[in-house]
């Protein structure tokens, strides 16, 4: 029952929540049926028919409506006395700048993306409002409190840049080949072979799109009496050729793009050489459908190939043929499993169609099938928990309640018999960039960089600034915005590609550069170090930014304070360096990793004793940092015990990469 004090602290608080989406929606009810009165709501997204399934603000009817302006009018429906004010608005848009947050107690991230949630930390810490930040992957999630000062802020600890597939991104805009591969699965797999009743986009889009040459038939379903051949080689060409060309003819999406070629059967393989490869009779010799193979019958043998697109060609619509001739009646039950041959065949081989078509690199079976089995799937409970824990730390926060502030994880098995497990917020670190005015330093060979690799690498890719001004002393070398005078915009164009050391104002070891962004209102310092090589392997940017890190690892056993990166790979990657094969996901709020049950099992047993759930303390894990061994370095867990096991302010259980979101 909440107290007085916490409803009056509820009723007068004017809260931003950023993103309506898992957790949007989850969000915005929980704050409406908890009593907050004035809430507004930016998410620059529409609804997409994939939504639905989580997105419970949302319907059918809304797909393509604008998702803060939907859950609004949703919520309004059970709370029509409160205010609601939604903006179909990208949060990095100017008019959001640090006198908007500022009219705002707290603000409330439910975001999809690192780049937005680096934005609105940078604004908030500008701002002086308490962040809460949040994020779901599968059964994992996580709630933090920032708050400048006290506690640390959202980028204290560098972290990998999450793993996230805007659905238009699979749909419409692929730029990478795990891009094709969740389309290939997720839409073209679904489609062809999974439950036909389910909507998903592909289906939106191919019949919309089909709508007057098909009389708005599902061009998808095979005819009746359709020859099998005749059949793929129609798939194919409605899905690599026509639905491409439908694409093309939208110039608006390909200004800034490549433009993805259509590509036909007949212009992918002759004519002749489907009807000549492919023996049913071979395969539907065998008893076990599981065992049926296209590259089987197709005499391909290695996995590690990269097929050709003519290979991966008639590997697709060999492996559709399979499918229909001898797993008939799995058709329209099947989802698919990294563990089905043909299934991963199929998928490998769309994928690879697709990305040719867009230019992407194409990938070899056991590759596409080492993405394709890791995809995490978003679960609503889990959204619907955080979403929870969030409005119970905006409510702390509202109560100025610093001491009780929690970052909670939410686990997927128990440890301790806790799935949920509270975590006291650790302090600002000394060395960050973003709250604190401790200079970085740059390594890169001033005689070589261009000032633009400055830019795109280090300000944009790695600081997260969107509208950098570049200072060295009081000349400036670099600035963007719309009322520059024409003259200054060619000479900027002009710095950007001249080599340091040859700027107007030269750049060499022991310059001090200030790099600032007028909207975050950021500035920091970057001492540049003259380095004449770099690893092209370990260093492929040829160029180091250092400075910015977390305490050592000997600082840590001192300070008793963070853990999460103590013997994983991790712990000095940099921040927006991708590892996409790790792990990846389709859905919103990716940001945890998931983590193997035998893993927290093992935590479990190292963090209780066998005869009750408390630790002894004069175990030998007291005061010590114990690591999992384990032969992967990607999802390690890591158990602190403190010797004060009753306390969860002073427990800290962790997965390593959850505290890097
Ligand atoms: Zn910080």
């Amino acid at each position: 029952m909440a107290s007085q004090q916490q409803l009056s602290a509820v009723k007068g608080a004017k809260v931003l929540m950023v993103g309506a989406g898992g957790i949007g929606c989850e969000l915005l009810k929980t704050l409406a049926l908890s009593g907050f009165q004035d809430i507004h709501i930016i998410d620059m997204d529409t609804i997409e028919v994939s939504n639905l399934n989580r997105q419970f603000l949302f319907r059918r009817s809304h797909v393509g409506l604008s998702k803060a302006k939907v859950a609004r009018d949703a919520v309004l429906r059970f709370r029509p006395n409160i205010n609601i004010t939604p903006y179909h608005a990208n949060v990095k848009d100017p008019d959001f700048n640090v006198d908007f947050f500022k009219k705002f107690n707290v603000v409330l991230n439910g975001l999809d993306n690192l780049d937005a949630r680096r934005h609105v930390n940078r604004l908030c810490l500008a701002a002086d409002v308490p962040l809460v930040e949040s994020g779901t992957t599968g059964f994992l999630g996580q709630v933090t409190v920032h708050l400048k000062g006290k506690t640390e802020c959202y980028e204290c600890q560098p972290k990998p840049a999450p793993k996230t597939y805007p659905v238009c991104t699979i749909t419409s805009t692929p730029s990478k080949f795990v891009h094709c591969i969740v389309w290939a699965k997720d839409l073209l797999f679904a489609k062809l072979f999974g439950d036909t009743t389910q909507d998903n986009d592909l289906n939106v889009r191919s019949s919309d799109a089909a709508g007057s040459s098909e009389n708005s038939k599902d061009v998808f379903e095979r005819r009746k009496d359709e020859d099998i051949e005749d059949y793929g080689r129609r798939i194919f060409d409605h899905v690599f050729g026509y639905n491409i060309e439908m694409a093309l003819s939208n110039e608006d999406t390909w200004k800034n793009r490549n433009r993805p070629r259509p590509i036909y059967s007949k212009d992918a393989l002759p004519e002749k050489s489907i009807k000549q490869n492919g023996s049913v009779e071979k395969n539907g010799s065998t008893d076990d459908p599981s065992s049926v193979s296209a590259m089987a019958s197709l005499g391909m043998r290695s996995p590690q190939d990269v097929w050709s697109l003519m290979e991966n060609s008639k590997v697709f619509l060999e492996a559709l043929k399979l499918f229909f001739t001898t797993r008939e009646k799995e058709i329209g039950s099947l989802s698919f499993d990294k563990d089905d041959q043909l299934a991963v065949e199929f998928v490998t081989a769309a994928a690879n169609i697709r990305a040719s078509s867009f230019g992407i690199p194409l990938h070899s079976l056991f590759e596409a099938k080492g993405i394709a089995g890791n995809i995490v799937h978003a679960v609503a409970t889990t959204n619907a928990v955080i979403a929870g824990l969030i409005v119970i730390e905006a409510i702390k926060v509202l109560q100025n309640d610093t001491k009780n502030y929690r970052m909670t994880y939410c686990l997927e098995y128990p440890t301790k018999n806790m799935l949920l497990m509270p975590v006291e917020p650790f302090e600002p670190n000394k060395s960050c960039y973003v709250c604190s005015e401790t200079p970085l330093s740059l390594e890169i060979n001033t005689y070589q960089s261009k000032l633009r690799d400055f830019v795109e690498k280090i300000v944009k890719a790695k600081l997260g600034m969107h509208s950098p001004i570049i200072m060295h002393g009081s000349a400036l070398l670099y600035e963007v915005g719309d009322d520059l005078e024409e003259d200054m915009v060619a000479n900027y164009a002009a710095n950007l590609e001249k080599v340091l050391s040859e700027l107007p104002s030269p750049v060499t070891g022991g310059t001090m550069l200030t790099v600032e962004d007028m909207q975050q209102e950021l500035v920091c310092n970057v001492n540049i170090k003259h380095r004449e090589e770099f690893d092209e392997e370990k260093e492929p940017d040829g160029m180091v930014l250092v400075g910015w890190s977390q305490p050592s690892s000997t600082e840590k056993k001192e300070e008793n304070h963070r853990v999460s990166d103590v013997g994983t790979s991790n712990s000095s990657r940099p921040i927006a360096e991708l590892n996409e094969d790790a792990e990846i996901s389709t859905m919103e709020e990716t940001d945890v990793v998931p983590t193997k049950k035998r893993k927290l099992s093992t935590a479990s047993k190292n963090a209780t004793s066998p005869s009750s759930s408390k630790v002894p303390a004069d175990t030998d894990n007291h005061g010590k940092v114990e690591e999992i061994d384990d032969d992967d370095d990607d999802d390690d867990v890591v158990v602190m015990l403190d010797g004060n096991p009753d306390n969860t302010k002073t427990r800290r259980v962790v997965t390593s990469k959850n505290l890097c979101v």
